[in-house]
């Protein structure tokens, strides 16, 4: 049976236009009408969905999340205690918080396993559409390699169907790419620079050889896939790009030459702006250890800079919130740190429908156009004149994912 939903008015991101007194009909999960009411009639079967006094437009994208972490601080002594399969369950929670927040697709950036995306895809439980990672690669005491000077390896997720995470040359690294495929992976997760949450790397340090990135890029692309990469340090952003890596995630210290680099291979920018502001957060409430804690202060201010500078020079930003570093469901929160910076109010939407829809490779995603996935929100105004709308999930009143009302208040 289709669904018509009536709204006050209709969004499109595509065109920052807005249409009054509408309604959006899905039929078999799939848009077949959206504009004016005056010009699309529903068909008489259709079941109605009021949702008079809100703004419709099409479900978020967040770009990268992590739906097994649980966003609560980095607590070693928990996670010890945790054995993997909760770690895994851990998802279940993620995902209804991610798609009562709006967020009806998500790229998940390493440590969900395939078996949690077939599980929602099942109905076992509500969460978003997902392009998975699977695993978060590093060299050798890189970003993704959990060994503490203990001596202890405390791994991202060691479920079985997550291969490893830490690989070294460039054989290894055809290989590694070739069994996270076999996974279930989309995107491959490459660490080109240290990072903030792991205990024996910097970011400032590039990591993996440029043949080993050249390496990722080329067998992910003989089966389809394409390359992220966490990248902080200006060389290691370098390095990705050079090698042909499509999105750069975080992107702590971009220079001029580095957003040229950006606009000739028309990559994507996940600036994950959130995240640093959580590792504080967490670190104030005695749930981040210290050398964490110290390593987010350390960035946040050159990290805004950066961003700033890639929004005037108007590199392609893709919304990604890390969310997993912080609890899943605050994500829009990054809205207002992407306005903060620089980036229009039509361009934060954009970022996370449109250009997100494109960049991820989540074909359907971000548009409410005939054919177009039935996925879409209701907030209680115009988004582009309060991006609050957008940035709090209580203020989410409706989310329709695939014709079906998965949030209604
Ligand atoms: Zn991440």
């Amino acid at each position: 049976m289709p669904t018509a939903v009536f709204g006050d008015a209709l969004y499109d991101p595509a065109t920052a236009e807005t249409v009054r007194d509408a309604v959006v009909i899905i039929d078999d999960g799939r848009v077949v009408a959206a504009g004016a009411r005056s010009q699309v009639k529903p068909p008489a079967d259709a079941t109605r969905v009021d949702a008079e006094g809100l703004t419709l437009l099409p479900g978020l994208i967040d770009s990268h999340v992590h739906l097994c972490f649980q966003g609560r601080g980095l607590d070693l002594g928990e996670s010890l205690a945790t054995p993997p399969s909760l770690l895994t369950l851990f998802a279940v929670e993620s995902c209804r918080n991610t798609l009562e927040a709006g967020f009806t697709t998500v790229r998940d950036a390493g440590g969900t396993p395939h078996g949690i995306r077939l599980a929602v895809d099942r109905g076992y439980f509500p969460g978003p559409r997902m392009r998975l990672a699977v695993t978060v690669l590093s060299q050798t005491g890189g970003h993704a390699d959990q060994h503490f000077p203990c001596g202890v390896a405390v791994d991202f997720n060691p479920m079985p169907d997550v291969p490893p995470s830490v690989v070294d040359g460039v054989e290894p690294m055809r290989q590694r790419v070739r069994e996270i495929i076999r996974s279930g992976a989309d995107w491959i997760k490459l660490c080109t620079s240290g990072g903030v949450l792991s205990p024996g790397d910097s970011p400032h340090h590039a990591t993996f050889t440029l043949d080993e990135i050249r390496a990722a890029v080329e067998e992910a692309a003989t089966q389809g896939r394409k390359v992220m990469a966490h990248a902080q340090a200006n060389q290691g952003i370098r390095n990705a790009l050079q090698c042909g890596v499509s999105t750069v995630e975080h992107g702590i210290w971009i220079d001029d030459d580095v957003c040229e680099m950006f606009l000739d291979g028309d990559r994507a920018l996940v600036p994950t702006l959130v995240a640093p502001q959580w590792v504080i957060r967490h670190a104030e409430n005695g749930r981040m250890p210290k050398w964490a804690a110290d390593k987010g202060r350390a960035v946040i201010a050159d990290h805004e800079a950066s961003i700033r500078r890639a929004i005037e020079a108007g590199v392609k930003v893709a919304f990604g919130s890390d969310s997993g570093v912080g609890p899943h469901g605050t994500q829009g929160e990054e809205f207002l740190l992407l306005h903060k910076l620089g980036m229009s109010p039509d361009n934060c939407l954009r970022s996370a429908t449109t250009v997100a829809a494109e960049v991820i490779g989540a074909a359907g995603a971000g548009s409410l156009g005939e054919g177009s996935l039935g996925d879409l929100i209701g907030v209680p105004g115009d988004p582009l004149a309060d991006l609050e709308l957008v940035a709090k999930a209580a203020n989410v009143h409706l989310v329709v994912k695939g014709g079906e009302v998965v949030k209604a208040r």
